[in-house]
């Protein structure tokens, strides 16, 4: 663990090896893919329904408002009908007093409508709520080794990020950024081993005097073919 380019290989390898475990750990095991999707659409479930609860009331005291805007206009047209002097008038007033009507029956119905909403979606809600905690405890305990396998990971992770931390901070800010572009752009094979005297990924062989400063490990050496980095492992040659 001692030269520069040992390190990049250490520092690929760690973080491939993080890359990979997170996504293990992030990918629920396939038996258990079914058990998971039935027990988030419950918790979705209630979340809609709060969500709609919720909604419904906002609707609902809208339509109160509205409903007693109609009603008060509605009174005002039924004085003036008391108060008016002619047939003309008469005729027009009650016009207008239909047209309240309707709407206040329409605001009425409305109402009636929303608050049969409310009251279905808060008995689901609330038959839904009070099983959730044991289906809660359910899900967990069928997720229970996962859930293990998943705290082994995330404590595998942190000695590997802890040594990805320290390694990085041997770099040069610029080396570094350059070397996790290549990894980046390389599909995360920015430093290859050299076997065979050719390039370990694209194949290609490597010119005699590359390998000659290969060897050297003085400074880094690209494959002329794909532009990794080319590693030559001392202890496999
Ligand atoms: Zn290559």
């Amino acid at each position: 663990m001692n030269t520069p380019l040992e390190q990049l290989y250490r520092l690929q390898d760690r973080i491939r090896f993080v890359q990979s475990r997170q996504k293990e750990r992030d990918t629920i095991p396939s038996e258990l893919v079914e058990v998971d999707r039935e027990y988030q659409e419950k918790v979705e479930a209630v979340a809609r329904l709060k969500k709609r609860a919720g909604e419904a009331d906002g609707e609902r005291r809208r339509a109160m408002a509205e409903l007693s805007e109609h009603r008060e206009r509605l009174r005002k047209y039924q004085t003036q009908l008391r108060a008016v002097q002619n047939s003309r008038e008469y005729g027009a007033v009650l016009n207008e007093i239909d047209g309240v009507e309707k709407l206040v029956r329409a605001g009425e119905e409305k109402i009636t409508s929303l608050d049969a909403e409310i009251r279905s979606a808060s008995k689901e809600l609330a038959g839904r709520e009070e099983l959730l905690p044991l289906e809660t405890e359910q899900h967990e305990e069928r997720l229970k080794d996962w859930r293990s396998a998943q705290k082994a990971i995330n404590e595998e992770l942190a000695g590997a990020q802890e040594e990805i931390g320290r390694l990085e901070a041997e770099m040069s800010p610029r080396d570094r950024a350059e070397f996790l572009r290549l990894l980046e752009k390389k599909g995360g094979q920015a430093i290859v081993l050299v076997i065979g005297n050719s390039c370990s990924a694209c194949h290609v062989k490597i010119r005699p005097a590359a390998l000659q400063a290969l060897k050297a490990g003085r400074e880094l050496t690209y494959c002329d073919s794909c532009k990794r980095i080319l590693y030559w492992d001392m202890q496999r040659s």
